[in-house]
């Protein structure tokens, strides 16, 4: 059975591009050796690192590679918080777990969060005016694909000089990004979302305040993410990144028309929708709640007929929970459950979206036959 693939969110399929570069790569020796071997995985790394850095508004010494944009997140964000001498911290009720998690353990920290709005958007920037370690904002939404409004967190909380870390993770590669322009302290990608290996992520960190080092190790990356460098992972990353700018524009307009087409087939023939993706948001999200169908029920439904997508919270756990994005959102946690995220991306085509929108209203109708799980 073709696959058709509605779950770039969380993951794209590699870029040609990408693979080539890992494969040419994959069999560099450690870059920080003093030898030929070791100047030769050094050079591959360091243009690496110089298109990344071209690429982001950003200098090649700000780049440091780490193994996901989860780590991206912690390093930045126990990092500042242990360079800090405050323990107050500004977040969103929006975060992903990679950040959601990391602020709530840090220690002794005093949280404040910046509400949303029905929409999913952050509102209400005045907790910002109080200086803080460090604030931190999601420059897009994972579930929603709402489009934060970053430049002018970083200019709040730097009027009151406090460090902002932006998890980038899924702007990179698809919206224009200059690091320097946007003046954030820290900035978190991965290579995945846009078409880059997984397990191969970005921190981008100015040099002051920079954060103080949480692993420890041999020193590389500046000590901020210490451990033998993936040299192939950072090589194919650059190269994702260099083609998803170059097919920026294009791309995204088609996308974005995709995704239009798809939100406006599903809204002409299901009843009771409720869009949870509002603009200003990613080209690629769409967000809906059926009310009275099991998430899980339509993502089995669809698997069987071919169509991958997701409930759009992480559930790592199997149980289906409402998503605290949505609960964030107002939107009560009956509807919340009978969610689904649609996510387009470099594969997608109108075939795949026909596909979707002639089976979407048998799915949603059996699954609210079989009702809501206890
Ligand atoms: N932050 C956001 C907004 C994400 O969407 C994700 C992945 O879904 C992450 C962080 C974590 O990235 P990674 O999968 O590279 O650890």
């Amino acid at each position: 059975m073709t696959t058709h693939y509605f779950d770039h969110a969380a993951t794209s399929p590699m870029r040609q591009a990408a693979i080539d570069a890992f494969v040419e790569h994959a069999g560099t020796l450690n870059p920080g050796g003093q030898y030929g071997s070791g100047r030769h995985a050094g050079s591959v790394l360091s243009d690496a690192r110089e298109t990344v850095a071209r690429l982001l508004g950003t200098d090649p010494v700000e780049v440091v590679f780490t193994a996901s944009g989860t780590e991206a997140d912690n390093l930045a964000i126990q990092g500042l918080y242990a360079a800090s001498e405050l323990n107050r911290v500004v977040s969103t009720p929006i975060e992903h777990s990679a950040v959601r998690d990391t602020v709530n353990a840090l220690d002794g920290a005093e949280v404040a969060l910046l509400p949303v709005t029905g929409t999913g958007h952050v509102s209400e920037l005045s907790a910002l005016d109080e200086p803080a370690a460090l604030a931190t904002c999601m420059w897009a939404n994972n579930e929603t694909g709402a489009i934060q409004p970053v430049a002018e967190i970083v200019a709040r909380a730097a009027a009151a000089g406090t460090p902002t870390h932006i998890d980038a993770v899924q702007v990179v590669g698809k919206l224009p990004v200059d690091f320097h322009a946007l003046g954030a302290t820290t900035l978190a990608a991965s290579a995945h979302k846009f078409g880059g290996p997984r397990g191969v992520g970005l921190l981008l960190a100015r040099r002051s305040p920079a954060p103080t080092a949480i692993l420890h190790g041999g020193g590389q990356e500046r000590g901020i993410r210490p451990g033998t460098v993936n040299v192939a992972g950072a090589a194919s990353l650059a190269a994702a990144l260099e083609e998803s700018v170059r097919e920026m524009e294009t791309e995204q307009s088609r996308i974005r028309e995709l995704r239009d087409r798809l939100r406006e087939r599903i809204l002409g023939q299901v009843d009771d929708v409720t869009v949870n993706t509002t603009e200003p948001a990613l080209p690629s999200h769409v967000h809906l709640s059926f009310p009275g169908a099991e998430g899980d029920s339509m993502i089995m439904l669809l698997d069987s007929l071919g169509i991958e997508a997701s409930t759009g919270s992480a559930c790592s756990s199997g149980v289906n929970r409402a998503s605290h994005v949505l609960l964030a959102m107002g939107v009560d946690e009956h509807d919340a459950r009978g969610s689904l995220r649609l996510t387009l991306g470099r594969t997608t085509t109108a075939e795949d979206v026909d596909y979707l929108a002639d089976r979407i209203t048998e799915v949603v109708s059996r699954a609210r036959a079989a009702g809501m799980a206890a």
